[in-house]
């Protein structure tokens, strides 16, 4: 049989493309973890070299380190540390103002259910001591006095106490601004591809790498059942989306058959009794971490009210009876089995 050129061709040009196809790189992934901010923060990248993954992740670790320095109430020298100090207040870093700032917001918007001034109440439970105790009932109303959404002012970056013995703390909302402030480093080192994650609060920057098996690359997040340990309670699926839970399995102790949690209700200072977890999927980070704990403490029904507020955020609620509930949207995340 004659060789016929146009067949040639064609095979030539497919030979060159199955070359070419095996010539790219592969499309690399890192995975690395650090202890930071009370948790393990880990970070995952992908998409480029390995080399500039590396010094990729590396900057948003060292961006993590240098927040947890200005946001930790651990440090006796960080911002928040020394606006605690203050007797009236003082001029706080940007980074600190934008945190406090979104956080006066969601303190607002949720009635009070989210409070920046519980730093006396939480040393009082011992969350970070080795032997947390439950208070007894005038240490807790002592620890009250004084705190509430109009507490703190801030304009520009100059925060106002209303009283002198305020203690702040970002528990509540300064790790997903970290988390989201990594995934700022990591686009601007031309990352397109990451999930960062400090201990339940994520971001899912992107796609997912080329190995993933679903077509789309979403990301699949398997949420926590507050129960049962290591068993997941439903899958969802995102992209360039923060992923934020709150639970009460996180930090918490038993007395007496009681569980006693770190996420607390303002109103009495105990840990608040609606929730198990709350998992809320959001734009920031920042925004996700606040909702989420203000959320839990408010409990399902005047915590899917207060999302309407949100039209951007969903809402997955786990009670304390274990029963269900979600947002109007959350079904667009939502992976059926
Ligand atoms: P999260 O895990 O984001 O729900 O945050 C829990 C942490 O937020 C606690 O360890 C406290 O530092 C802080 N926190 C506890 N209760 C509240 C509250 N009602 N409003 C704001 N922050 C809180
Ligand atoms: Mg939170």
């Amino acid at each position: 049989m004659p060789w016929n050129r146009p067949l040639i061709i064609g095979l030539l040009v497919v030979l060159l493309a199955l070359t070419w196809w095996r010539l790219q790189p592969e499309d690399e992934e890192i995975h690395r973890s650090q202890l930071m901010m009370g948790t393990i923060v880990e970070i995952m990248a992908g998409g480029q070299e390995t080399s500039k993954l590396e010094v990729a992740v590396d900057a948003a670790f060292a961006e993590i380190a240098r927040l947890d320095k200005l946001l930790s109430r651990h440090n006796p020298d960080s911002d928040v540390s020394r606006l605690s100090q203050s007797g009236k207040g003082r001029e706080v870093a940007v980074e600190t103002a934008e945190v406090i700032a979104l956080g006066l917001e969601v303190a607002q918007s949720s009635g009070g259910a989210f409070d920046l001034t519980l730093g006396r109440l939480k040393s009082l439970w011992g969350f970070d001591k080795e032997t947390p105790t439950v208070p007894d009932r005038e240490a807790l109303s002592a620890a009250l006095v004084g705190i509430g959404p109009g507490a703190l002012s801030l304009e520009g970056q100059q925060v106002s106490k209303r009283a002198t013995n305020l203690q702040v703390d970002l528990g509540g909302i300064a790790k997903g601004y970290a988390v989201d402030r990594a995934i700022t480093v990591l686009k601007q080192h031309g990352v397109t591809s990451a999930a960062v994650n400090a201990g339940g609060d994520m971001y899912l920057l992107g796609q997912r790498s080329q190995r993933a098996k679903h077509p789309e690359r979403f990301w699949r997040i398997g949420l926590q059942h507050p129960r049962q340990k290591d068993a997941v309670l439903e899958t969802v699926q995102v992209r360039d989306r923060a992923v934020v839970t709150s639970g009460d399995y996180e930090r918490f102790f038993e007395q007496e058959g009681i569980r006693y949690h770190h996420i607390f209700d303002p109103q009495s200072g105990l840990p608040a009794r609606g929730c198990r977890s709350v998992t809320i999927i959001a734009d920031s980070v920042a925004l996700g971490d606040a909702l989420a704990t203000a959320v839990f403490v408010l409990g399902p029904e005047a915590g899917l009210k207060l999302m309407t507020q949100y039209p951007k955020a969903e809402g997955l609620i786990v009670t304390a009876d274990g029963t269900l509930h979600t947002s109007p949207g959350w079904t667009r995340y939502q992976v059926t089995p």
